[in-house]
């Protein structure tokens, strides 16, 4: 037990004996989890899981209790974010979009002329047999990458808007606008406008997986929520859903490495 100097300003005071390295943390609710436990990832940062009925404000003590932990975790991400940012970013020679049954056989070609200063640095192109080739600066990993990401954003573009319409059109859905993202956070959502945007990286998981994930979307349309009655739908269309959705938590693992590897690229 240490000293405690300063008074009851709240949570916030423990806070800073942890140090600066711990910005902020988040809150997860999970039905399985039997007590709290602490997360700490290059991606999402802290995360403090806790069971369902978890009393909250118990959770400033936690963090002072395990700040010894929370400094040496937050030295040890932040290393590995440093790592990932300063790596150049490896690049695929073949890429497989299960969803759409295709393979990409990728060459990587160097063009002088794109690196003095054009707007772009690489562009990828599809060319006959399943080829795929990266014309640009092949010293520059990262714009090859982004040239991959805008391709693979308009695949996804051209095939999920399709997909959509169609299996909506079959199960008697009305949907409003469609967006097409390249995000690392979710696979889909739908907006109370009924808008719904769709993560590029559903074109490496297998086609049923990616009905469940737009079935689910489409639901979201009719019961804005995950009641009982969402789920309840849910089922009536897609009778097959829990299994589907145990598929689904563990497909991170079909998105290839070379996506999440290097800056994230926002701007494709
Ligand atoms: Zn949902």
């Amino acid at each position: 037990m240490g000293s405690h100097r300063g008074s009851k300003t709240g949570g916030r005071d423990e806070f800073c004996s942890v140090g600066d390295c711990l910005p902020s943390y988040a809150v997860r609710i999970s039905v399985r989890a039997r007590r709290a436990r602490l997360v700490m990832s290059a991606a999402g940062g802290l995360e403090i899981v806790v069971p369902q009925g978890f009393d909250t404000a118990r959770i400033p003590k936690l963090i002072h209790d395990r700040r010894d932990w929370i400094a040496r975790a937050a030295q040890r991400v932040e290393k590995e974010r440093r790592r990932l940012r300063e790596e150049p970013p490896r690049l695929p020679d073949r890429i497989v979009l299960s969803a759409l049954g295709e393979t990409w056989e990728v060459q990587y070609r160097s063009n002088e002329a794109c690196s003095a200063g054009a707007v772009r640095r690489a562009v990828a192109r599809e060319s006959a047999g399943g080829r795929l080739t990266v014309t640009g600066d092949l010293g520059d990993a990262q714009a090859c990458k982004e040239a991959l990401c805008r391709w693979l954003r308009r695949k996804a573009r051209e095939s999920l808007g399709l997909w959509l319409a169609e299996i909506s059109g079959r199960h008697g859905f009305e949907y409003g606008r469609v967006t097409v993202r390249l995000q690392r956070s979710r696979w889909a959502s739908c907006s109370p406008r009924k808008a719904i945007s769709l993560n590029a990286r559903l074109l490496f998981l297998a086609p049923e997986i990616v009905d469940h994930v737009l079935l689910h979307e489409l639901c979201h349309t009719v019961e804005m929520n995950h009641s009982p009655r969402f789920w309840i739908l849910l089922e009536s269309h897609d009778p097959e859903y829990r299994a589907h959705r145990r598929l689904l938590r563990a497909a991170g693992t079909s998105v290839p490495t070379w996506l999440d590897h290097g800056p994230s690229g926002r701007q494709v």
